[in-house]
């Protein structure tokens, strides 16, 4: 079999220890001679899963205590909705960079007033917008890190003078972050930190039950929260075999370093590739440089190769790249680079793209 190279958006690439721990937990879940798939979720085996995967996250993110961290179904989608649900009380602020965040904002025009502070539609996403100012009366600021579909990223932690919300599918675990900048944050696991099917939720404890409104139970954020870690994210039957999988991903993250190394690592992934989209008179990035992201890199075909597009495609594939069609909103190309995506597989994709200027120019 042939070398493949996983550049998939979402769900993507997991490193290799995770799977194999996931075939195995499968088979026979911690020596109980049960599969994973077939256990109670209150076994101490799994309570004690569920408090560690807990831990590996306030560990590699530095979240402190006051900050409570969640496991639910859903995914970021429903997040959109459970935001505002528990913290708008009137009026909400979002930065609109990308269709995710629309998407954000119509889910929070449910729940009061939404101020769109800025945004970037205008020129299809292509940039982060920039000097806006944020109302201080809005009850949050709403911002979307890594636009997965446009390849634009918001690379550090902002002051902001009202509690910020981020949305960090895409680019969670991808560096250090300052968690104390953010009221909360949320995403889908299942673009950096695991398989689909579990969403997390890192909310400091006293942005709850402030808003006024009476909730379904389910979308409290405060019944997920135990009295004791075991109880967390334990209200209804987590989703367990994507957790455990987030699991296996961060002990993964946090035996090659964490998340400067991790960081380390991603940007000279980055960085190769977007060197060689500068190099290559065949192809042009679509995000403007100072707001590249680091996770997902969108690139064309150039003016004068345009109709070449499909020939680079099958050349692509012939060499074992896989996922790197770009989203049908942007077209062209888009290799996502997420953390277990190795230096390896870019190094391929960098020669593949030299050897098709070889021979098609
Ligand atoms: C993928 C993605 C979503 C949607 O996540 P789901 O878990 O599928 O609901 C939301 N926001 C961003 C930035 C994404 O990349």
């Amino acid at each position: 079999m042939k070398t493949i190279h996983n550049f998939n958006a979402g769900p993507c690439i997991l490193p290799e220890s995770a799977i194999e721990s996931a075939v195995e937990a499968i088979r026979n879940f911690d020596n109980t001679g049960i599969g994973i798939l077939e256990i109670s979720h209150r076994t101490p085996g799994w309570e004690r899963i569920m408090a560690e995967t807990e831990q590996l996250w306030r560990e590699l993110l530095g979240i402190p205590e006051e900050y409570a961290v969640l496991f639910l179904g859903g995914g970021a989608s429903t997040q959109f909705f459970n935001v505002p649900a528990n913290l708008m009380k009137k009026k909400a602020a979002y930065l609109q960079t990308g269709v995710w965040a629309k998407k954000a904002v119509k889910e929070a025009k449910f729940y009061g007033e939404v101020e769109i502070v800025a945004s970037s539609e205008d020129k299809n996403y292509v940039y982060v917008p920039k000097g806006y100012k944020v109302p201080t009366d809005a009850d949050y600021f709403h911002i979307t890190t890594n636009n997965t579909i446009y390849g634009t990223e918001i690379k550090y932690d902002m002051d902001c003078p009202i509690p910020l919300v981020a949305d960090m599918s895409s680019d969670i675990m991808s560096r250090p972050v300052d968690v104390t900048k953010y009221a909360l944050i949320y995403g889908g696991a299942q673009k950096n930190v695991g398989p689909a099917g579990v969403t997390f939720v890192i909310i400091r404890r006293d942005m709850l039950g402030n808003s006024g409104r009476e909730l379904q139970t389910m979308v409290d954020y405060r019944t997920h929260i135990g009295k004791e870690v075991k109880d967390n994210s334990m209200f209804n039957t987590p989703p367990v075999f994507s957790i455990f999988v987030m699991h296996e991903t961060l002990k993964w993250i946090k035996s090659i370093g964490g998340l400067k190394e991790m960081n380390r690592i991603n940007n000279e992934k980055a960085t190769t590739l977007y060197n060689e989209i500068e190099r290559n008179s065949m192809f042009v990035g679509t995000a403007v440089p100072e707001d590249r992201s680091i996770m997902n890199v969108c690139f064309v075909m150039s003016e004068q190769y345009r109709g070449k597009e499909a020939d680079f495609m099958a050349l692509a594939k012939e060499r074992g790249m896989v996922g790197i069609k770009g989203h049908r909103s942007v077209g062209g190309f888009r290799a996502s680079l997420y953390n277990a995506c190795s230096l390896e597989s870019v190094e391929a994709l960098v020669e593949c793209m030299q050897e098709f200027e070889r021979i098609k120019k």
